[in-house]
């Protein structure tokens, strides 16, 4: 049971010292033994999960990520996006921990909690040394999950990757219009620069995905909407789309609902509606909006998957791949 202001136990030794500070934003040292977090529940659609950073500053009205401040003792709502936490990355103790991946044949996803090219990459760079690791690693299963265009950066490092590896990178766009995106992702990337990127990755012959996470109701769940983005995919090279409707656990739904009240009031009782006593949209309008994005996939000529139909991964399995 976390309390409110103070540290989960083995965490508070683990905070270290302010590294920079621009834009508002501290950025702070994070001690860290492991990088990889192994996962033991199951089904899971991945084994091994890598979050450079805690905290992000991209500041999406809907992140679930949020809560996770909690454990570091950090109490301030807000703290979420003004307090980074960037972890320590040691090449060869990275590598270590990726052959232990590799060799329980499970995938490694990067990115399922904060992203990974949040502007503090650009400086500290932890993601850009671990896939310098992940390229002395042969034969793992790496999948990236970003809003940033920063990853193009990585491009050329991400296709000697794939060449030995199987690697995708997932672009997550909810939505193709790019004043909508400022007011929910203040400060990711807007949609079409994202759709560029996803373009300049599949050019350079990295394999990437449309992540629709998450569809939220009455605001981007349209058909116009869904079908722009699976077209924007589909003309960007994608090799799929993934799709899942909003998740409000608390910690995010008293956040998410103060934005609606201040940007979009009349859809407050909706919401309320929908979320009442739970974190999960009713399962009549999962299957509407399920089954809608499936359909325009099919039109657009996109292959497309729920969340839920992702591969249990968290099982090992025979690799393909020669190393
Ligand atoms: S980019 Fe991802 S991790 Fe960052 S705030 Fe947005 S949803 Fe959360």
């Amino acid at each position: 049971m976390m309390k409110p202001g103070i540290a989960a136990p083995g965490m508070a030794e683990r905070l270290g010292v302010t590294v920079d500070e621009r834009r508002g934003v501290e950025y702070h040292q994070l001690r860290s033994k492991d990088l990889l977090n192994k996962l033991n529940a199951r089904p899971m659609p991945f084994g091994w999960t890598l979050n450079p950073y805690r905290g992000c500053e991209m500041a999406c009205r809907y992140c679930f990520a949020r809560y996770t401040h909690e454990f570091l003792g950090l109490d301030d709502r807000m703290a979420f996006e003004r307090t980074i936490y960037v972890k320590d990355a040691d090449r060869d103790r990275l590598v270590a921990e990726l052959r232990r991946a590799r060799r329980s044949g499970q995938s490694v996803a990067i990115g399922t909690a904060t992203d990974p090219y949040q502007p503090a990459e650009g400086k500290f760079e932890v993601t850009r040394r671990v896939l310098e690791a992940a390229r002395m690693v042969p034969g793992i299963l790496l999948s990236i999950t970003t809003k940033s265009t920063l990853v193009t950066r990585d491009a050329a490092l991400l296709r000697e990757i794939s060449a030995a590896s199987d690697v995708t990178v997932n672009l997550s766009v909810t939505t193709v219009d790019a004043a909508l995106a400022r007011r929910l992702e203040p400060r990711a990337p807007r949609p079409d620069l994202r759709f560029a990127a996803m373009k300049a990755l599949t050019d350079a012959g990295v394999a990437a995905r449309l992540f629709i996470m998450p569809i939220l109701p009455r605001l981007t769940d349209d058909e116009p909407n869904l079908r722009a983005l699976l077209v924007a995919a589909r003309r960007a090279g994608a090799i799929g789309a993934e799709s899942n409707v909003l998740f409000l656990r608390p910690g995010t739904r008293e956040i998410f609902l103060e934005f609606l009240a201040i940007d979009f009031p009349r859809l407050v009782p909706e919401y309320e509606r929908l979320y009442r006593g739970s974190a999960y949209a009713p399962p009549d309008y999962v299957r509407e909006i399920e089954e809608r994005v499936r359909r325009l996939a099919d039109e657009v000529g996109l292959s497309s998957r729920r969340r839920a139909d992702r591969p249990d991964q968290s099982s090992p399995r025979q690799l393909s791949l020669a190393w």
